[in-house]
């Protein structure tokens, strides 16, 4: 058992059903058929769990393989090592997760309730059903009145509300999402984070959230997983953050979320000072 699981242990107790499970998961690109030594060796070995409504964050800065990693647990690349989500084996995309990613990525000539329904749809859902999960879903993020309208008349802030009503709607236990707010700008962004705050109040979630900024990680997650610098990351730390929820609209000025930023500022300062 490696380090970092030990770390884990802490959180996860015998009745609690995890969410996510990843042991010494590696990811890797390139490379011919049996010519291993070809490969660029993204993750090397990242060993953690995500428990049952559990928000955990992972950050690094850029090219650390936090992508690469998400990828991995949403099915869309190939891995080494054992990666279950809520106890099946991953091996390829699957229902049991939902993807949001940093661009928006809606279908122009579909209305905003189209483009929600749209993952149901692929799915074969019966149209009623899957209409009544998107009102459900534009509802929890804001967007009812806005259901008719077409990506191009949002802004782009609405337009990642729509991305999330998309994974919503779809209802999928667990939510991966890739920095879903990098693109917004800071007072948007500030809004969807408070926005998600409250949404996982109301939804029984689990859930991956990369982000590179560290008040995101800690304002949104319950724990924080640093990766190390790339190529051949791992994980370096785990992180509990003491802010119970729900978290309060000023939870940035609580002295324990200061408390939690400064120190994984300094830890990653540390981490990522040499070279
Ligand atoms: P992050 O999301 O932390 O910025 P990524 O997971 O995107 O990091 O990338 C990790 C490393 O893997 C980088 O060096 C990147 O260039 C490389 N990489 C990512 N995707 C691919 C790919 N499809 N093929 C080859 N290399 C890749
Ligand atoms: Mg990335």
């Amino acid at each position: 058992m490696s380090q970092t699981e030990q770390r884990d242990t802490s959180r996860t107790d015998d009745t609690t059903e995890l969410a996510v499970e990843l042991r010494n998961v590696g990811v890797a690109y390139g490379g011919g058929r049996g010519r291993r030594s070809d490969r660029f060796v993204a993750v090397a070995d990242a060993s953690f769990t995500v428990g049952r409504n559990e928000l955990v964050a992972i950050i690094g800065p850029s090219g650390c393989g936090k992508s690469s990693l998400l990828s991995a647990i949403a099915g869309l690349v190939p891995f080494t090592g054992d990666l279950r989500v809520i106890g099946e084996p991953v091996d390829g995309p699957g229902v049991n997760r939902g993807f949001v990613f940093q661009a928006a990525s809606l279908l122009p000539w579909r209305t905003v309730l189209r483009n929600t329904t749209y993952g149901l749809e692929l799915r074969g859902a019966p149209r009623a059903s899957r209409t009544r999960a998107a009102e459900q879903a534009l509802a929890l993020v804001g967007l009812t009145e806005f259901q008719d309208s077409y990506p191009k008349q949002l802004s782009g802030g609405m337009q990642q509300r729509v991305n999330f009503a998309r994974a919503l709607a779809a209802d999928p236990p667990v939510l991966l999402m890739d920095e879903p707010f990098a693109a917004l700008d800071a007072q948007t962004r500030e809004h969807l984070q408070t926005e998600l705050l409250s949404i996982w109040e109301l939804t029984d979630k689990s859930g991956i959230f990369v982000t590179h900024q560290i008040d995101e990680a800690v304002l949104l997650a319950d724990r924080v997983v640093v990766l190390s610098r790339g190529p051949r990351s791992s994980v370096a730390r785990i992180i509990d953050v003491p802010l119970p929820r729900p978290r309060p609209a000023d939870v940035r000025s609580d002295p324990k979320f200061l408390r939690t930023v400064a120190e994984l500022r300094s830890l990653l300062d540390a981490f990522y000072q040499e070279g």
